[in-house]
């Protein structure tokens, strides 16, 4: 080992992230949660094999300073470890397939809890896991975003409409939404892409609402990340926001994944995300064009320098829902109807992102040609036809209704 090299692995010693083993608990419900302990917030890639069945979980540089080896209850056979290279592969053994969960990260006062939740399901003959939306709803708290006629707040069109798109992901089968912000709160920009690796996020989705100083501008647009804004609408939103980020980069605590760090690290998977990104966001737009109430702005996806979109691993998406300026885009966006259709369109367009290119280990990957919808307190069914894009008496036909009446906690298929 030359002088450098000594020096290399110094370095990488004192800013190390090791794993230890923490606990495994029995949560009830069939479901256990396996706990370990790690230094920093990692970039963490983890997934199901079958035969024997496991899942692997590979936390990025990293080191296992003590041997991990525990034997649990079923359906869970061992926890086990080990150290290849610069990262750390953690194997759950199983005695069965279960349902299981993205591994989520949470700061604690000393260290990052790394968790894995897997729960039992005598139904699956391959072990599947939810695939995780994080949604982002723009500004918050003491940022009120752009404002419209009659003082109608982007932040608060920006929440509405994200809970709107939480309802359908919860509700339907094999999605999971994550609220980035689900009140008024403050929120700074770095926090929301790191929450959204902390969540274990497929995708991170932003919501906004554009303000312009001339009020005839109108129409919804869809951004994604770039270096060099390509547009010069995208270049002066972008400049608004520059001297937050500035103060907002401080932020980053060392406990925090370093986004721009891993940008150079791992070059080949940055560029993955942003093609990624670009796939989805034109999923997202197409769906936009077609709906009768919203008119496009920018027929293509736009670049731009927002800082939310910058994780180097999840494809980023940010949407503006239309120009809360414009007279005609405030009045769609200040009722539910109008909020409804962009939920729509944006829940449309990343279910067809999954569906062209099914994630591994989830539902998208047994190809179901359907999504499974559970009926909900106050559903009513013209109102589901209108969240997915379809007619009642498709949803009749579908699932053999009858028009007899539906009720909470029926499961039904809905084609799309
Ligand atoms: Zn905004």
């Amino acid at each position: 080992m030359n002088r450098l090299a000594i020096l290399g692995f110094l370095s990488l010693f004192i800013s190390g992230n090791d794993v230890f083993f923490d606990e495994i608990q029995d949560m009830g419900n069939n479901e256990i949660s396996i706990n370990f302990n790690v230094d920093k917030v990692s970039l963490v890639r983890s997934y199901s094999l079958e035969d024997p069945s496991r899942i692997v979980m590979e936390v990025n540089q990293s080191s296992l300073p003590t041997e991990i080896n525990v034997p649990y209850n079923y359906p869970i056979k061992k926890v086990r470890a080990s150290q290849d290279g610069s990262l750390t592969r953690i194997v759950v053994d199983l005695y069965e397939s279960v349902h299981w969960q993205n591994p989520t990260q949470t700061i604690n006062t000393e260290n990052i809890k790394l968790e894995l939740k897997v729960k039992r399901n005598k139904n699956l003959n391959k072990s599947i896991r939810d695939i995780v939306v994080a949604i982002d709803a723009g500004h918050g708290g003491k940022y009120p975003g752009a404002v419209g006629p009659n003082n109608i707040l982007e932040k608060d069109v920006t929440l509405l409409i994200a809970k709107e798109l939480e309802r359908t992901l919860r509700d339907t089968y094999g999605y999971r939404p994550v609220m980035i912000r689900d009140g008024d709160e403050t929120l700074d920009l770095n926090n929301r892409y790191l929450d959204a690796r902390k969540y274990g996020a497929d995708i991170f989705v932003s919501i906004h609402a554009d303000g312009f100083r001339l009020s005839s501008v109108k129409g919804a647009s869809v951004f994604i990340w770039s270096d060099e804004a390509s547009s010069t609408v995208a270049r002066n939103l972008s400049k608004k926001q520059r001297q937050r980020i500035q103060a907002d980069i401080k932020n980053l605590k060392p406990v925090d994944f370093d986004e721009d760090a891993a940008r150079q690290t791992y070059p080949e998977m940055y560029k993955k995300k942003i093609s990624e990104s670009k796939i989805l966001g034109t999923k997202i737009l197409d769906q936009l064009k077609r709906d009768p109430f919203t008119k496009i702005h920018k027929k293509n996806v736009e670049y731009a320098d927002f800082r939310v979109l910058k994780s180097i691993d999840i494809p980023s998406v940010l949407v503006e829902s239309g120009f809360i300026t414009n007279p005609e885009d405030a009045q769609r966006l200040k009722g539910k109807p109008g909020r409804r259709m962009i939920a729509r369109s944006v829940f449309l367009g990343i279910h067809n992102y999954f569906k062209d290119k099914p994630k591994a280990n989830t539902f998208m990957s047994i190809d179901p040609g359907y999504v499974t919808y559970k009926i909900q307190k106050g559903d009513v069914l013209s109102e589901i036809a209108i969240r997915f894009g379809v007619t009642v008496e498709e949803i009749n036909t579908e699932n053999k209704l009858n028009n007899k009446p539906i009720y909470p906690g029926q499961l039904i298929k809905i084609n799309i």
